[in-house]
């Protein structure tokens, strides 16, 4: 994710991937990265047609942000599961503000208590223990998940920020936990 936010997004039609993104806040390069704005889901949102997308279901490894959720509800994406809770800047639980909102309410699934869910939170907060980056964030998630934290930062922190700086691959940074 070229040293971004890991969050990645796919968007699909009864199984079939019909987009995917990934987070781009802190690559360069591309549209919106580097801008704040370039989340997973935007990035994914942005490749699909004008048309309705009732039947499409929006994946993402980390709860929508208020911004995610607003182009989700734009783009009428008529299904949204999530893997991780965000207990700083999750969004799903937003109530409806306008009769566009209403009329275009997705469903919504998540957080998914499996292996999957587990990953992608703790890849996150292995990023912003690595990182320094958004400490109100880490904060968050260290009152959502204390233990998480706790562990991250003390046994795991430093063989975290050299497998990120020697660019291991995904699978590593798993075994990690
Ligand atoms: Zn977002």
């Amino acid at each position: 994710m070229e040293g971004s936010f890991p969050v990645g997004a796919v968007v699909s039609r009864h199984g079939e991937v019909v987009a995917t993104g990934c987070n781009h806040i802190f690559a360069t390069g591309r549209d919106l990265a580097g801008s704040g704005l370039a989340h997973a889901e935007i990035d994914a949102l942005r490749k699909l047609t004008t048309d309705p997308h009732d039947d499409l279901l929006l994946t993402t490894t980390l709860e929508p942000c208020p911004m995610c959720m607003g182009a989700i509800y734009v783009k009428r994406v008529g299904a949204v599961e999530f893997l991780a809770a965000d207990p700083y800047g999750g969004a799903c639980g937003l109530a409806p503000l306008n009769p566009l909102m209403r009329r275009y309410e997705p469903r919504l699934a998540g957080p998914d208590d499996g292996p999957a869910g587990r990953v992608a939170q703790n890849l996150v907060v292995a990023w912003l223990v690595s990182t320094g980056h958004w400490s109100a964030t880490l904060q968050a998630f260290a009152e959502h998940d204390p233990a998480l934290v706790h562990r991250v930062r003390n046994d795991l922190a430093d063989e975290l920020s050299g497998a990120a700086a020697a660019g291991a691959p995904f699978s590593d940074i798993v075994d990690l936990f």
